[in-house]
């Protein structure tokens, strides 16, 4: 099967992080959120549920957000820059679709040649001074099914989502396939419904399936 449209996950996808998290142990809030975080991957709780307590709780600045943002580079899942050169070579369209924060992921996004308007995820707001002023609480991606609003959005028929946890399955209500990736966190949900199942550390090993 060969798909023209890929969409990646970020978080535990194309980097080993999760960005909301570190910016929690950051702030010392220490593991309570990041459990928080795993249950609705783990599709225990629901997206919404958690996901202004966190930021309310952390309240990320300018400066944390560019520290997290050279975090997501740093720690980079292995076989990620192959995977995206090799898609371009095949001119695929490559999105990014994230529960994470938008300016966050942007210079991750900008190091593979996606351009920005392919990048979708939460945008955050900031003082004058870089205080944190709020998220954006509209977006679909702060939700559960909010991946599957987006996938819908692009009007693509033939579309493969990679990513690793619950909110990621919902791109198979749209019709599009979903390639689990369990490089990082390997769930038992993902691997049971996901139209295919990695659980290889290196991201090259979802090219056979898209290619
Ligand atoms: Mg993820």
């Amino acid at each position: 099967m060969s798909f023209d449209i890929v969409c990646f996950d970020c978080d535990s996808t194309l980097s080993k992080i999760e960005g909301i998290d570190e910016l929690a142990r950051r702030e010392g809030l220490g593991e309570e959120l990041v459990k928080l975080t795993d249950a609705a991957m783990n599709g225990e709780v629901p997206l919404e549920a958690i996901y202004g307590k966190r930021l309310d709780l952390i309240k990320p600045n300018r400066v944390a957000m560019e520290w997290v943002a050279e975090l997501y580079i740093t720690e980079l899942v292995d076989g990620v820059t192959d995977v995206f050169a090799e898609l371009a070579k095949h001119n695929k369209v490559v999105h990014i679709i994230s529960g994470g924060l938008l300016p966050a992921i942007l210079p991750l996004a900008k190091l593979l040649n996606v351009p920005e308007t392919n990048v979708h995820a939460v945008d955050v707001y900031f003082a004058d001074n870089g205080d944190y002023l709020g998220y954006e609480t509209d977006s679909p991606l702060a939700k559960n099914g909010g991946k599957a609003a987006i996938i819908k959005s692009l009007h693509a028929p033939n579309l493969v989502l990679i990513g690793d946890g619950k909110t990621d399955l919902e791109a198979q209500q749209t019709g599009a396939k979903v390639i689990g990736f369990g490089g990082v966190v390997n769930r038992k949900l993902v691997r049971e419904n996901a139209n295919f199942f990695v659980a290889d550390k290196n991201l090259t090993a979802v090219l056979p399936y898209i290619l």
